[in-house]
């Protein structure tokens, strides 16, 4: 279903209006964590006055140590829902149990499966059935084939609308959090119609590096980024080296610019 060999035009993926795919450079950007009212709104301002068309913050945050914040859960969804109000931005948000399929699409625009639910069947198939476009991050231990098979539990429940995100796989190298694996963009493009976009804050998990692997994502024909913002990185709940502020977000966007054409 996913495969480009049925279906050799690439496939262009309506998030509330706002297309991902070919001919587009789609901007998300938000907070990692949606933390408080007034944050995700602050992050969702700098979002819109860089020109992102989508808004990302995490409700239900997937965390490596059960003793780091783990989000707000229905609260930031609904702290989502009153921002997505106020700046008229679709929500892009993660969730990460199938039980919560049917709330977390209550409020969200587009339900994000992170890296380390890619195989997590019983959620592909869950959000396969949620009527919303899904957001499917590559595994960060996971080849191509088997990110585009992810793909396809969600594709046999009927839900075609689907994003690939590459965020970085795990190598030996230490000195980034994962290696953003540049050349997974032009390789599922060629293998699937889908869109694919690239994650350059959570693959680097530092500030400097996402202008640079974001340059290069939109050098290999990425259909869009995904970028976290946060208005006081040094106090975020989460992933605050990575978070961009204001003026480098309008850097990154003005670099961006200079490829065509951006929505
Ligand atoms: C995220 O986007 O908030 C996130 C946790 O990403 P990943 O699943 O790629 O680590």
């Amino acid at each position: 279903l996913v495969s480009r060999e049925n279906h050799p035009t690439r496939s262009v993926i309506r998030v509330g209006g706002v297309p991902i795919g070919p001919g587009t450079m789609t901007l998300i950007a938000g907070p990692c964590a949606v933390e408080t009212p007034q944050q995700t709104l602050a992050a969702a301002r700098m979002a819109q006055r860089a020109g992102a068309a989508l808004l990302r913050g995490g409700a239900y945050k997937p965390r490596t140590s059960p003793y780091a914040f783990q989000g707000l859960g229905e609260d930031g969804l609904r702290i989502l829902a009153d921002v997505r109000e106020a700046v008229g931005m679709p929500v892009v948000t993660e969730v990460v149990d199938a039980h919560d399929v049917p709330l977390v699409s209550r409020y969200a625009d587009m339900l994000q499966v992170g890296t380390r639910n890619m195989q997590n069947f019983a959620l592909l198939q869950a959000v396969g059935g949620c009527g919303k476009p899904v957001l499917l991050k590559r595994g960060l231990n996971a080849t191509i084939e088997e990110w585009l098979m992810a793909a396809e539990y969600v594709a046999q429940r009927g839900n075609l609308d689907i994003v690939l995100c590459e965020r970085g796989i795990r190598t030996f190298d230490t000195t980034t959090r994962n290696t953003l694996d540049i050349s997974a963009v032009p390789v599922a493009q060629g293998l699937t119609h889908l869109p694919v976009i690239i994650d350059p804050s959570h693959s680097g998990g530092r500030r400097e590096l996402v202008l640079p692997l974001s340059r290069a994502a939109m050098a290999v024909g990425a259909d869009g980024l995904i970028i976290d913002v946060h208005p006081a990185p040094e106090e975020a709940l989460c992933d605050g080296p990575q978070a961009l502020v204001a003026d480098d977000l309008a850097e990154l966007a003005h670099a961006v610019r200079a490829f065509p054409p951006m929505i």
